[in-house]
């Protein structure tokens, strides 16, 4: 994992329809300062949004995040593409309440950081580390934390539609691996969702151009799977795009069965109560914390 901070070489532009609202919105990931962390900026009300954990407002179909009146829904996908790629500050406009949805991956914007070039800045970069094992359970899912140099994470997920069935996807965290493994795999729905989100007002956006559509043993996407085990990597990818509210990279090994967005925000909870450490090369001691370098967060 890099030592010091890092924000993007110049600005980077993205437009496309919004999942839920189905308007066509535009965003553009700006450099920022060092410890200046992810804001996201509507430009149609001035509003400034950061994205830390205080600022989650809803997780039901997407993350909405809310800040002085102010909301900016779906913001996931951007915010996995930001922390995978290790950038840790960039400031990002939007020009209405929610994020282009683009394929339903994190490929595009991946890819858009990784040849627009990333900036050093001369600051380190705070890690937050996992110094015990712990473990979280909601709902039928659970994450199991400990000690780790790197972020490793084993994500399973398990549903009854025999296209997805049992599914694993491990990865540790680099941001070559990102933008190999895990960035181009795209969210999925089961076709018995559609009306019923429908229903409530939401996914108008959605479509076979940015989801992957499953009913029973079937894929409705005529091009298939990118990988085999896609949903298992989705489920990644939103993990990531949930710690990244953490504002700070992460070392430790993570298990996630069956996660979703209820969990994964115990578990950043949990994590953001821990404290932090710019000093990545100390040793780590299972089940000890050092005092003396722990830091509110
Ligand atoms: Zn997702």
């Amino acid at each position: 994992m890099r030592v010091f901070q890092h924000t993007i070489s110049g600005p980077l532009h993205f437009s496309g329809v919004g999942l839920h609202t189905g308007a066509v919105t535009s965003a553009t990931i700006l450099p920022a300062d060092p410890d200046s962390g992810i804001v996201f900026r509507r430009t149609d009300t001035g509003s400034v949004i950061p994205a830390t954990v205080e600022c989650v407002a809803g997780t039901a179909y997407a993350t909405v995040l809310s800040a002085g009146g102010a909301k900016i829904s779906t913001v996931e996908h951007f915010l996995a593409a930001l922390y995978g790629m290790e950038i840790d500050n960039a400031v990002v406009e939007v020009d209405g309440p929610e994020l282009p949805i683009l394929d339903g991956s994190a490929l595009e914007v991946s890819r858009a950081i990784a040849s627009g070039g990333l900036a050093q800045q001369n600051v380190r970069r705070q890690f937050l580390r996992v110094w015990e094992n712990g473990k979280i359970r909601r709902n039928g899912s659970m994450v199991a934390i400990s000690p780790a140099v790197d972020l490793e994470i084993l994500v399973t997920v398990d549903f009854p539609a025999s296209a997805i069935g049992r599914q694993w996807a491990k990865f540790t965290l680099t941001p070559e691996n990102f933008l190999k493994e895990i960035a181009p795999a795209r969210t999925f729905i089961l076709r018995e969702q559609i009306d019923e989100l429908r229903e409530a007002g939401l996914a108008k956006g959605g479509s076979l151009d940015n989801a992957i559509v499953v009913e029973g043993d079937k894929v409705h996407n005529t091009e298939g799977l990118r990988f085999p085990n896609e949903f298992a990597r989705h489920k990644l990818l939103d993990f990531l795009g949930d710690i990244a509210l953490l504002g700070r990279p992460v070392r430790g090994s993570i298990l996630a069965v069956r996660p979703g967005h209820t969990v994964n925000r115990a578990i950043t909870e949990y994590l953001a109560s821990t404290g932090y450490s710019s000093f990545p090369e100390l040793p780590v001691s299972p089940g000890k914390v050092p005092v003396h370098i722990q830091v509110t967060a």
